[in-house]
């Protein structure tokens, strides 16, 4: 559902992301990890067009991301992608928050989008909080309406980008809980996490990132046990 050959990004003099290939099978489960720089997050914006690249392709379901606005449009309307800090609307309620865009970008009459949303909602096991305000919200609880958010927009593919690291520790297992029901539904996923026991829970690949490049790839279990590159090694002592 995903091909990315040959990617290239450039800031300014700074090279993010060198000849960067991977394929992502529908239905798949990846998990990208490596230490702080390495291009993570600047590799799965390229998904989206939150960055634009220099050389390579990207192509998600069939459609190649280039200059063309309909392209883009048509990737970001397959995509969901969550952030480390949950960027909810402070000033709209939970359930406003997740009828916004189904009302005001795919037309969905109110009734309809508010329905969805509840059943979302459901679940993230949150339905209860629908009425209340981000800000009234646990840290926990707001990255859930993040991914219901996310959810009621019926993306093909979703993107989390440090979806936990901004929470305190009682609070990673209730979103972690909720993105592996998400992984057993059969979700597409590309999750940026340092979550090793997320990794090994769900992930069908680990992969590993170091100064823009992809290091090393593998099944958890092999890239847990048997990490080939020495830098993958030195990385994995560090987090473990
Ligand atoms: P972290 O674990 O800290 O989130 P990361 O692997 O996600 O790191 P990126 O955010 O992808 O790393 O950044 C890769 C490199 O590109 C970093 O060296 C960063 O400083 C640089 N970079 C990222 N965004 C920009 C930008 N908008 N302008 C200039 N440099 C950038
Ligand atoms: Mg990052």
């Amino acid at each position: 559902i995903i091909r990315i050959r040959g990617l290239n990004k450039w800031f300014g003099k700074f090279q993010a992301l060198r000849d960067v290939s991977l394929d992502v099978r529908r239905g798949e489960r990846i998990v990208i990890c490596g230490p702080s720089g390495s291009g993570k997050s600047t590799l799965i914006r390229c998904l989206n067009r939150l960055e634009t690249h220099e050389s390579g392709t990207v192509v998600v379901d069939g459609v190649e991301l280039d200059d063309s606005l309909k392209h883009i449009g048509a990737v970001r309307s397959e995509i969901g992608m969550v952030f480390q800090h949950f960027n909810l609307f402070p000033h709209l309620t939970v359930l406003e928050n997740c009828t916004l865009a189904p009302i005001w970008v795919r037309k969905q009459p109110r009734a309809e989008a508010e329905a969805t949303a509840r059943k979302l909602l459901e679940r993230v096991r949150i339905a209860d909080q629908a009425g209340k305000y981000p800000g009234q919200l646990s840290g926990g609880q707001q990255q859930r309406v993040a991914i219901a958010r996310s959810l009621c927009m019926a993306p093909r593919i979703m993107l989390f980008d440090e979806p936990t690291s901004a929470l305190d520790p009682e609070m990673v297992k209730e979103v972690l809980d909720t993105m592996v029901a998400l992984a057993r539904d059969g979700m597409t996923m590309l999750c940026v996490t340092h979550e090793m026991g997320f990794a090994r829970a769900v992930a069908d690949r680990v992969i590993f990132m170091d100064r823009g490049e992809i290091v090393e790839e593998a099944p958890p279990g092999e890239f847990f046990a048997r990490p080939k590159s020495e830098r993958t090694q030195r990385f994995l002592e560090q987090i473990l």
